[in-house]
């Protein structure tokens, strides 16, 4: 996976989002917020994480879409359950996958940081794939961005406290944290 000038990565799977805008400052892109996403919520497989993230999520699929359809989120990769990785935002752009947030007293998380999905839940262990493929990803994020260091990757739990649980308990952050060398 390389880098190309548009913050792209290659030999991954590129679906655009409508859902973001230009970082305040393009320079400044020193945090990684890793989440959980499953739709519908404990459910894994099928397109509906795409559509959600794409602005397309089909409202009448499930009853829990009725309430999310609407939402503008959006993230800049997303890992399924076997390790394909999917970008939708260029690393240049601001994604929505923070929301009202704050890491060592700023605000704003979005602002400069890159946001990382993986198809789970509180309630199962990630894969080994996922593992696998997180690794990787992150290490070549840290290789573009040097201002990303391990103290600077954190869970959507830890800059959203009162609002977000996600990673959640399943996540291994020490092996994760150790694999990134
Ligand atoms: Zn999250």
């Amino acid at each position: 996976m390389k880098n190309n000038k548009q913050g792209w990565l290659e030999n991954i799977r590129h679906l655009t989002s409508p859902h973001f805008d230009k970082r305040p400052d393009p320079q400044d892109v020193s945090l990684l917020v890793i989440h959980y996403i499953s739709l519908p919520p404990e459910q894994f497989g099928g397109n509906f994480v795409d559509d959600f993230f794409l602005g397309k999520l089909n409202p009448t699929a499930h009853p829990y879409f009725k309430e999310i359809y609407q939402v503008r989120v959006s993230t800049h990769f997303f890992i399924d359950r076997n390790g394909r990785i999917t970008q939708y935002v260029s690393l240049q752009d601001r994604a929505w996958h923070a929301g009202v947030s704050c890491f060592q007293g700023r605000n704003k998380c979005n602002d400069y940081s890159i946001g990382i999905e993986l198809e789970g839940s509180n309630e199962q262990p990630f894969t080994e794939q996922q593992y696998a493929k997180l690794t990787q990803l992150t290490q070549q994020i840290m290789a573009l961005y040097p201002q990303i260091t391990t103290d600077r990757i954190v869970g959507h739990s830890d800059i959203a406290p009162e609002r977000k649980i996600d990673p959640g308990r399943y996540f291994e952050w020490d092996n994760y944290l150790k694999s990134l060398g």
